[in-house]
């Protein structure tokens, strides 16, 4: 139990930010806001999460709050959430709540206040007057402990409502940001790397649902590199309840520009192209409005202005690059602090490892590309990679036997 901790908690009281300023769309955020708050609770079959007065709170009855809390942390549009304790309308139990409250405290406080709200007008002591009394009767039962209104180590509050008064001091931090799904699809070009997913993610987290595509070239690169890439999107699901991901045999394609191009330093940049054209396909059947990718400005060569100018020309969808301002430590530490640093430093070679050159060309020239896709019968090989390839919807407790993906591309 972390600081300000309460033992047997009866509620989670959840707070949330940004769709309080949705005006009219508010209560559709809420309501999306509160099914994603069930889905991550799904499984915890006693607890009950309740809107009242422009609140979410979880009853727990009997669950444990640092269980619920956990899960909590992952749904994106929470701002805090705190272990609520009530009791009746009593003043004498409301002071020994909170003097409990206060006692069990680890590292105990040595400064504290209350603050107290009055929603409930007909009970009969004022906000300041319960202060007084609850502090007071703090001050009486403890040593070594005073009050301090400014830089208190903990403020106790109290709250007087038609249903009780709730009593809570801890406030943990949630991820922010907006309710899941509730700005539209996007089709994410997932990589095995640290970056992509790290991109998916902050995406997510402004509330895109997000559908994974990723492109293999088995079984000239190992199934791992698959199955790394589905660990990935598992790591993401326990953030959306479920991922959706397409998975793309690229080993045709990946020949045919060998075979056509004669630029070597230009292999990349068409496969990225390709890369993007066919997302862009999936997102016209899946009726996505956006691309999201992991570059980030002028990590390697591919990622130059020069090169997302030629990669994105003629794709006519917006392209978001949640980390094209990042450096490599800042996404690190977000890939650590969101779980999918591990999966991705798993030691698979990715199919661009044979594939990329010596000196990739930082200032791609689209003619160059163009001429080689020309010379490919783009048209065909992009109906048969989408044909070959597979969709899975991954959740946090999925098992996907790999045999049953590769199975489709040999
Ligand atoms: P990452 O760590 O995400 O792999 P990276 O730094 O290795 O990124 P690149 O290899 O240049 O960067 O890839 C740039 C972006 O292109 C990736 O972030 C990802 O969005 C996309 N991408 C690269 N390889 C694949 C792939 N095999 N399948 C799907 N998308 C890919
Ligand atoms: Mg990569």
């Amino acid at each position: 139990m972390g600081k300000g901790g309460i033992m047997n908690a009866d509620y989670i009281l959840v707070r949330f930010g940004e769709i309080a300023l949705k005006g009219r769309n508010r209560s559709r955020f809420e309501d999306k806001l509160i099914q994603n708050i069930r889905k991550v609770l799904k499984g915890l079959n006693q607890v009950k999460v309740t809107k009242t007065y422009g609140r979410i709170y979880v009853e727990l009855s009997g669950e444990s709050a640092d269980i619920v809390m956990e899960r909590l942390k992952k749904v994106f549009g929470l701002i805090s959430f705190s272990p609520v304790k009530r009791t009746e309308l009593d003043i004498n139990e409301m002071k020994d709540t909170a003097l409990s409250l206060i006692q069990q405290m680890n590292p105990k406080p040595k400064t504290f206040k209350v603050e107290s709200k009055r929603s409930l007008k007909t009970f009969p002591l004022r906000s300041p007057e319960i202060c007084n009394e609850i502090g007071g009767h703090i001050l009486t039962n403890t040593e070594g402990i005073t009050v301090d209104v400014h830089h208190p180590d903990t403020t106790v509050n109290v709250e007087v409502r038609d249903e009780g008064a709730f009593i809570f001091s801890q406030v943990v931090p949630g991820i922010g940001g907006m309710p899941g799904e509730s700005s539209g699809r996007g089709i994410a070009l997932l990589s095995g790397g640290i970056d992509s997913p790290v991109a998916s993610w902050l995406a997510m987290k402004r509330g895109l649902l997000l559908e994974g595509v990723h492109f293999h070239t088995y079984p000239m690169t190992s199934a791992d590199s698959i199955q790394k890439v589905i660990e990935l999107a598992k790591v993401l699901s326990t953030y959306s309840g479920h991922f959706k991901l397409h998975i793309i045999p690229f080993l045709e394609i990946q020949k045919e520009i060998k075979k056509n191009n004669e630029k070597v330093s230009h292999n990349i940049t068409i496969m990225r192209r390709i890369f993007m054209r066919i997302a862009k396909e999936i997102a016209d059947r899946r009726k996505a409005l956006t691309i999201v990718t992991g570059e980030s400005l002028g990590q390697v060569a591919s990622q130059t202005l020069e090169s997302m100018v030629a990669i994105n020309h003629g794709i006519d969808i917006p392209v978001i690059r949640p980390l094209i301002t990042m450096d490599k430590l800042e996404i690190i530490a977000i890939a650590k602090k969101i779980g999918t640093f591990e999966p991705s430093i798993l030691p698979y070679e990715d199919m661009c490892s044979r594939f990329v050159p010596k000196k990739p060309a930082t200032k791609p020239s689209i003619s160059i590309a163009e001429r080689a896709e020309k010379k490919m019968d783009m048209e065909k090989l992009i109906e048969s990679a989408l044909a070959n390839s597979k969709t899975i919807t991954v959740t946090p407790y999925s098992k996907i036997s790999i045999d049953d993906i590769i199975g489709i591309d040999e």
